[in-house]
């Protein structure tokens, strides 16, 4: 191997390492593929069976493995589907290395459909471009970043049957094993910082902001009036609803930052504190403006006594209106450190609360 070619294959099987590492089992598998393919195509030409048989063997295996990987459910780490996968991979390897000549002539004719009198080449190109498709399709019915990323890759990857820019199949492969590692890395990155329902940045993402933050700021405590009595009356998932409206609504509040801060609490932070109690009470005006359309009923049991008379389609329900208290406290030389300022923001949504909520208290 030449030192650039031990490199390529050293960093797919980083990106291989890193997508186990955040348990991207789908991901995990696709570079595991590809760094096997990459390994074998960087063996210098000559060295044995392997590398002599290296380029027919990935356009055979390659893009098979990959429509596995991607038309099973993700598996769990230690799971039976995820050990068949890996005998998959190393029968492709022991297949590759010790299959007499006769036999791995059969396979080339075989395997990537040789009746279609296609090229290898082509048949790959095609499975290549299915595989694109399937993981498209992920992405459109999951909307998930490491789906998007994984079909981009995967189109990268096409790149090398069609020997386009005279780059070859392993310097198209390693484009796309960077592109899934760098999808692998930015989900994650999502995981830790965005809350999960709305979208928002989470508390873990305000604690790094806060830890960070110097000179004059003020923040504003964000609390759903009566939020447990509207999750009884109308449902846990109505009340998710809610907060992704409430969400929706806060992250366009002028001059902040918001976050998710937990339950149904939220927190903006103000870089220019003189805008903040403005800017609260028309977060506040906008939240009380929302209307919410509630998940539709479900249809009442056919034969039922309820259902009697009535179509099977699920009760639509009128849009729900929801408000919510907001308590603001800028930095000042009595209220030096972060953990003061949240405090004083607390306390003035308490003021709110108690005042009758629906409104905003601001400390100077
Ligand atoms: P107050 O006006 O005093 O704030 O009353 P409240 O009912 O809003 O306050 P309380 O703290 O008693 O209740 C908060 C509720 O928020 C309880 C919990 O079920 C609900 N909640 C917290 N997180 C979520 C969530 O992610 N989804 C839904 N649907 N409800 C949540
Ligand atoms: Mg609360
Ligand atoms: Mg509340």
């Amino acid at each position: 191997m030449t030192t650039p070619s031990y490199l390529a294959a050293a960093f797919c099987a980083l990106a291989f390492a890193l997508a186990l590492a955040f348990r991207r089992h789908r991901a995990a598998q696709l570079l595991a593929a590809t760094s096997l393919a990459v390994g074998v195509l960087s063996l210098p030409p000559g060295s044995g069976v392997l590398a002599d048989r290296s380029s027919s063997a990935v356009t055979l295996f390659l893009p098979w493995c990959w429509l596995l990987a991607l038309l099973l459910p993700e598996p769990p780490l230690r799971s039976r589907r995820m050990l068949a996968f890996a005998g998959v991979l190393a029968l492709a390897v022991w297949l590759t290395a010790i299959a007499p000549a006769h036999v791995w002539s059969a396979f080339e004719q075989a395997l990537p459909l040789g009746w279609l009198a296609w090229r290898p080449g082509r048949t790959a190109l095609v499975l290549n471009l299915l595989a694109v498709a399937i993981a498209a399709g992920h992405w459109l019915y999951w909307r998930r970043p490491l789906d998007a990323a994984i079909a981009f890759a995967l189109l990268l990857s096409a790149g090398g049957w069609l020997q386009l820019a005279g780059i070859g199949l392993h310097g198209w492969f390693v484009a796309g094993a960077a592109i899934m590692g760098l999808g692998v890395v930015y989900s994650s990155w999502r995981l830790a910082f965005l809350d999960a329902l709305t979208g928002l940045p989470n508390r873990r993402a305000l604690d790094e902001t806060l830890a960070r933050l110097s000179g004059d700021y003020a923040l504003a405590m964000v609390d759903v009036d009566h939020f447990k009595q509207f999750n009884d009356k109308h449902g846990h998932d109505a009340g998710d609803r809610v907060l992704i409206a409430v969400a929706r609504s806060l992250a366009q509040t002028p001059a902040a930052q918001a976050f998710r801060f937990g339950g149904e609490e939220f927190c903006l932070l103000f870089r220019r504190p003189e805008l903040a109690k403005a800017a609260c009470e028309e977060a506040r005006a906008s939240i009380e403006a929302l209307q919410v359309d509630l998940p539709r009923k479900p249809a009442p049991v056919k034969g039922s006594a309820k259902s009697a008379g009535k179509s099977a389609v699920p009760k639509r329900q009128p849009a729900v209106q929801v408000t919510a208290s907001i308590g603001v406290a800028p930095r000042s030389p009595v209220r030096r450190g972060v953990d003061e300022v949240l405090k004083a923001a607390d306390q003035c949504l308490y003021k709110a609360k108690d005042k009758g909520r629906n409104q905003v208290v601001a400390t100077a």
